[in-house]
């Protein structure tokens, strides 16, 4: 593996970084207070070209490799994981309609991304169906003019509020099926202008082309509240043939192929916090002195400094390898893929959690990012399979 970047990826960077600096770090808490969506983060990165990532170069004009990918998203969360959550997810929505949709799919439910700044959903957990997502109830039936109609509710779905389009995984027929489908459903468009703050209400979409759509209001939640996440109730939504997406049994499939391309992108958004919290807490412990030394100079702090600064090397080559591994197209890349992903979270909550220890009581306080940081970081080790389903899944393949 050769770890240096090449000019393209120094590029990328750089543009991410200006962005962090100038519009997100400087006014982070003060945003997050506000609790409004982040639009104006969002169509800024929408203009820079640094979301969107998963779309190719048949649609867009030109690809962003998953090294650059992974790079963009870790910087963009060194300045807010919600902000970097809500951007990442239009790739978490599209990147099964990018590997194995049609050319046309790709045209039809790719372009409006290209052309305008709107938000996708990956609507895949239910109530009742978590980390085992085989007990899906959502389920969509043919009917005798060749459509299908969907019914079901969905939970804790990333940017429902302000989607234009959802990627949902279904059952096929009835609610008990072994078969599960992928299907894309449009809306009317909503950009910034549109629909510029949904607050606390619900949204309700009734579609041209039949059925309702309605979404719950968003959750407050402990950390990331600058994304928005919500519920999510499908009611007699009528599916034309060519919104499913590759066979339409085989969405299991489908799903494993999104989340092995989306871990390693939860574990950019990992790392992103983890060296955002060993920087604030390097900076700190630099200028807070007690008895009579430089906190960062007291011999336990530094070994405290020095343990965070290790999880955040070790989780920055796990992710490496896990998305040098996908660019290869490696037959074990998604054991990598849950390594990065359990190595990034682990290295977030232990980063933020001793970096709010080592600001003392100031860290204890909502005025000290630090504090957003170890609110932020809980979720890193939940969301896209928890840790322990990633454990699963690495005993499974190295037994
Ligand atoms: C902010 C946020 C954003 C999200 N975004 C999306 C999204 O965009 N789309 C989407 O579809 N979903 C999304 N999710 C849902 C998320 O992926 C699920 O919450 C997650 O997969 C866990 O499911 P669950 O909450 O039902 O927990 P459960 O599955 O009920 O698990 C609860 C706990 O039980 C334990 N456990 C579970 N399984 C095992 C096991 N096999 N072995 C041992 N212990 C186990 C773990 O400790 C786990 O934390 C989001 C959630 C949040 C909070």
């Amino acid at each position: 593996m050769d770890f240096s970047l090449n000019e393209n990826q120094l590029n990328y960077l750089e543009t991410v970084r200006k962005l962090v600096k100038n519009d997100i770090t400087p006014h982070i808490l003060e945003m997050e207070k506000k609790h409004k969506f982040p639009w104006e983060i969002i169509n800024k990165a929408w203009e820079m070209g640094i979301i969107n990532l998963c779309i190719p170069e048949s649609v867009k004009g030109y690809e962003i490799d998953i090294i650059s990918s992974a790079l963009i998203i870790k910087e963009l969360s060194y300045g807010d994981t919600g902000i970097s959550t809500s951007a990442m997810c239009n790739d978490l929505a599209n990147v099964v309609v990018s590997q194995h949709g049609t050319d046309e799919q790709k045209e039809l439910y790719l372009k409006p991304f290209v052309e305008k700044p709107l938000l996708a959903s990956f609507c895949l957990t239910e109530p009742n169906a978590g980390s085992d997502n085989s007990m899906m109830t959502s389920f969509m039936v043919k009917q005798n003019d060749g459509t299908y109609l969907l019914n079901g509710s969905k939970c804790f779905i990333t940017n429902a509020s302000y989607a234009s389009q959802y990627t949902v995984i279904c059952k096929v027929g009835k609610p008990t099926s072994n078969f599960m489908a992928c299907v894309v459903i449009p809306v009317e468009p909503v950009t910034s202008k549109e629909l510029p703050d949904v607050g606390q209400s619900t949204r309700e979409i009734n579609l041209s082309t039949g059925g309702k759509i309605t979404i719950g209001k968003p959750e407050d939640k402990l950390g990331q509240r600058l994304s928005n996440t919500a519920s999510i109730t499908f009611e007699d939504v009528i599916v034309q043939p060519q919104q499913i997406i590759g066979d339409r049994r085989f969405g299991f499939k489908y799903i494993v192929d999104v989340l092995d391309y989306a871990r390693p992108m939860v574990a950019a958004i990992g790392l992103g916090l983890a060296k955002r919290a060993l920087d604030l807490t390097l900076q700190y412990t630099q200028e807070r002195v007690q008895f009579n030394q430089r906190i960062c100079d007291l011999p336990v702090a530094r070994d405290m400094l020095t343990a965070m600064w290790k999880k955040v090397e070790l989780a920055e080559m796990a992710l490496l390898k896990a998305v040098y591994k996908i660019q290869e197209k490696a037959p074990d890349a998604g054991i990598y893929a849950s390594l990065a992903k359990n190595t990034a979270a682990e290295a977030a909550l232990f980063c933020a959690n001793e970096g709010l220890h080592l600001h003392g009581g100031y860290g204890f306080t909502t005025e000290y990012e630090i504090s957003k940081l170890a609110r932020d970081a809980h979720i890193i080790d939940i969301y896209e399979g928890v840790r322990e389903v990633q454990n699963m899944i690495i005993g499974r393949e190295i037994v």
